[in-house]
């Protein structure tokens, strides 16, 4: 694990970790949504070993990093005029875009579909690590395949230590949540799954925008093969408190008394007025506040490190209060639903 605190200063790093990548290695790096682990996304071989370490199932599709518009078209068989108006804002920053995919992009990588998933990060190491690579840079999240994303490069060495040679640690993640991914192959923009650039926010560019069905309850495949799968699961089962927050404080009180009831050790992962409430009831080391209620950006940035720092504590279940799903709450609370296997109590 090596600190970058200063891109310039530091190029010898990131020149190793492009070197790594090109012949073929894996990189964990920060981006500005979470760590991701890097390959080279043009190399099959190189792509097999980020699915043998975080053990991933094989039809569960890598996004492209890249660090610029010419890499953009030598992996996209045709950006779309919505793909040009969403880069034209949006890029670089927390937005995947799915597009026709060129030939020489492997089927391993994008689990055989004819798509593939570009992004653009907006983080300077991430961007000078893809530049020294000289190739686009396959990575998911960098956990371990079903647990919550990295947000520190702690986080990571804790799931795939010994399984990379380089990890880069930028410090905590600004967003804390992935990127959104829009399917941009269609007529309509369709939002696959939720993320940093908000519904809101793409309706704003385009007018009309769709969310993929399988986000809305409905049973259908998720087009986004990854959404199917359980994911960001701490180890304690989780259940999801959602409704008025007005109402939390009390629902929490009431529902940790039940499961204290039946002997159980309660974690709490809420708002700082949720859980001032709760003290004297739970004990302080099993209550953890994820920011101020309805303040969503900093429940997005905590969430997942608030998920794991269960990990290691003696808890029979946890409990989380969910946020209203305008703008980013529409990310955090699939997050929360995906973690929790949709068990969730409204109040
Ligand atoms: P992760 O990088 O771990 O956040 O996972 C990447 C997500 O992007 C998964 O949910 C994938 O299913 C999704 N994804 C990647 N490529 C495509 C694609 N071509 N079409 C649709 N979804 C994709
Ligand atoms: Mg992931």
């Amino acid at each position: 694990m090596v600190k970058i605190s200063d891109v310039r200063r530091q190029g010898d790093v990131i020149e190793e970790a492009g070197r790594i990548l090109r012949e073929g290695g894996l990189v964990a790096f920060p981006t500005e949504t979470v760590y991701g682990l890097g390959a080279n996304g043009l190399d099959g071989e190189a792509c097999a070993a980020i699915y043998e370490a975080k053990g991933r199932p094989a039809d569960n599709p890598l996004i492209l990093h890249v660090a610029n518009r010419r890499m953009v078209d030598s992996i996209a068989e045709e950006v779309t005029p919505i793909a040009e108006k969403l880069m034209a804002v949006f890029t670089p920053g927390p937005i995947t875009l799915v597009l026709k995919k060129k030939e020489h992009v492997p089927d391993s990588i994008t689990g055989g579909l004819h798509t593939v998933g570009i992004r653009m990060p907006d983080n300077d190491i991430a961007r000078a690590m893809i530049r020294a690579a000289g190739v686009p840079i396959a990575a998911p999240s960098a956990n371990t395949s079903g647990r919550p994303s990295p947000t520190t490069a702690e986080a990571v060495d804790n799931d795939i230590d010994g399984r990379v040679p380089l990890i880069l640690d930028g410090g905590p993640c600004q967003f804390g949540v992935e990127s959104t991914i829009v399917d941009c192959t269609g007529e309509k923009a369709v939002i696959l799954r939720p993320g940093a650039v908000t519904m809101e926010m793409l309706e704003e560019v385009l007018g009309e925008v769709e969310l993929d069905p399988a986000l809305v309850g409905e049973d259908t495949v998720p087009k986004a093969p990854g959404m199917k799968y359980r994911h960001y699961a701490p180890k304690a089962p989780l259940t999801v408190l959602e409704g008025e927050p007005c109402n939390m404080a009390k629902a929490f009180r009431d529902e940790v008394g039940r499961l204290h009831g039946e002997y159980k050790q309660v974690g709490v992962i809420a708002s700082e007025e949720v859980i001032s409430f709760l003290e004297g009831l739970v004990p302080e080391e099993l209550l953890v506040p994820y920011g101020q209620q309805g303040n969503l950006p900093a429940i997005a940035a905590n969430i997942y490190e608030a998920l794991r720092s269960f990990d290691e504590r003696d808890v029979d279940c946890l409990l989380a209060e969910g946020t209203g799903k305008e703008e980013l709450g529409l990310a955090i609370m699939n997050r929360l639903h995906k973690a929790s296997g949709f068990r969730s109590i409204r109040v």
